[in-house]
């Protein structure tokens, strides 16, 4: 979503929320963006670090290196990690990172050149009391070493706090690689009792960290896996996908699209495709007001972020479909990622069974609070989950004041 609209919609829900427009003028504000040009052999590279609002703790947020980055959609994306870390209620405030590249055109030393330079540009502003960054799209648990790694150098200090998503022997967290679809699995599982969801058939799109991961949890649950796609396209059989042998071909050939016991499907055909419940989990903006209708779906999990636009979103609503916000659905990634920060910062390491057990509590937790809110009033789960959130920030700013 552009920073504008973002601008408009926050704007929209001040009355809502009890904000004043000084506060929304707070609230749609970044308090710092660091811009930087970092080069790497002949060539540079815009890169960008939008630390947006840090009132309930050190800014968090993913750093994401594709060819489409630029400082409008870091912006959104910190926005949106300030509204998630409020509603995870973990002690963070948001931010976000990008560098605008194709790592897939870069050599590994390359790579490595660039995350080092991007700690060079940037290493005053990070630090585990105040911006903590994580993978993102296309940025993996190695660029996070070598970030901490160049980090330590210059600061001749040891902060594995200072970044998450690291590898385990650098302090990384046990659960991290499952974390958002474990996190997505929980909350489904409560929205399903409470809408008493009998028909327990899914559509994933995306088939990646999110995606993949969030197929074979529910499949091993016993939930049927009627779709799911990639870039490529998708498959679909009703009879139920066989997740163990998706992976292993998406694994050897690079796409779903080689399993050949399901019916090929496009991406447009796997979101309208009969399923109980839908799980986008790869683009932005893939249910608009052109498709909202024909979505048979009666739940929908945003494992992605912002799968969903503003005006598919009121005819869902209009439709009866539930929708679990991306702020909601995905924010395992970032609950998983605090407690790797907590872990580093108190010289601990929990066993994988803690950290599953904290993460429930913390999904669970903040489903029911905002479950009761959305009982409780004539809104829909969305705007009832972002007006808690816009809440819980400025609950912060003011406390401040
Ligand atoms: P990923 O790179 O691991 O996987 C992305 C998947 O999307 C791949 O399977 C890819 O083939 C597929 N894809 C790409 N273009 C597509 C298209 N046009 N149609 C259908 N599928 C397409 O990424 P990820 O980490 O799984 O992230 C996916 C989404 O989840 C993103 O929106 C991301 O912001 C969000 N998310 C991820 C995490 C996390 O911890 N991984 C946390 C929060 C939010």
């Amino acid at each position: 979503m552009s920073f504008h609209k973002i601008i408009e919609f926050l704007t929209q829900l001040a009355p809502l929320s009890g904000l004043n427009p000084e506060e929304v003028k707070l609230l749609s504000t970044p308090q710092n963006v660091l811009t930087a040009e970092i080069t790497v052999g002949s060539k540079t590279y815009s890169a960008y670090r939008v630390q947006f609002n840090n009132a309930r703790g050190p800014y968090k947020g993913g750093i994401r290196y594709h060819p489409e980055v630029n400082l409008d959609e870091v912006k959104s994306l910190a926005f949106w990690m300030t509204l998630k870390t409020a509603v995870a209620d973990i002690p963070l405030g948001g931010g976000k990172g990008g560098v605008k590249v194709n790592p897939k055109e870069l050599s590994i030393a390359e790579l490595e050149e660039l995350s080092r330079g991007y700690v060079r540009a940037f290493y005053k502003y990070l630090g585990p009391q105040q911006d903590i960054p994580a993978p993102d799209v296309y940025t993996t648990a190695q660029i996070m070493a070598w970030m901490v790694d160049e980090y330590e150098q210059l600061t001749g200090t040891k902060s594995p706090g200072m970044i998450t998503g690291k590898p385990l022997e650098l302090g990384g967290s046990l659960v991290r690689d499952i974390a958002t679809a474990l996190g997505g699995v929980y909350v489904l599982e409560e929205a399903v009792k409470k809408i008493g969801l009998s028909e327990k058939t899914v559509c994933v799109q995306g088939f990646g960290n999110a995606g993949m991961n969030v197929a074979k949890l529910l499949y091993a649950k016993g939930y049927k896996i009627l779709g799911v796609s990639d870039s490529k396209g998708g498959v679909y059989d009703l009879r139920g996908l066989e997740i163990d042998r998706l992976i292993e071909i998406k694994e050897q050939t690079g796409s779903v699209v080689n399993y050949s016991k399901g019916l090929q499907i496009t991406n447009e055909e796997l979101l309208s495709s009969k399923c109980a419940i839908l799980i986008p989990s790869a683009l932005s903006e893939v249910i608009t007001a052109d498709n909202a209708d024909q979505i048979k779906a009666k739940l929908i999990l945003e494992l992605a972020n912002g799968p969903t636009t503003l005006e598919a979103d009121k005819i869902l609503h209009q439709r009866g479909i539930l929708v679990l916000p991306d702020i909601l659905a995905n924010a395992g990634g970032v609950t998983v990622s605090y407690f790797e920060w907590v872990q580093n910062n108190q010289n601990e390491s929990w066993t994988e069974e803690q950290v599953k057990t904290k993460l429930k509590e913390k999904m669970i937790s903040a489903f029911s609070k905002l479950w009761a809110s959305y009982s409780n009033n004539k809104l829909d789960f969305r705007t009832n989950t972002y007006i808690y959130a816009l809440k819980q920030v400025i609950a912060a700013e003011r406390s401040r004041r």
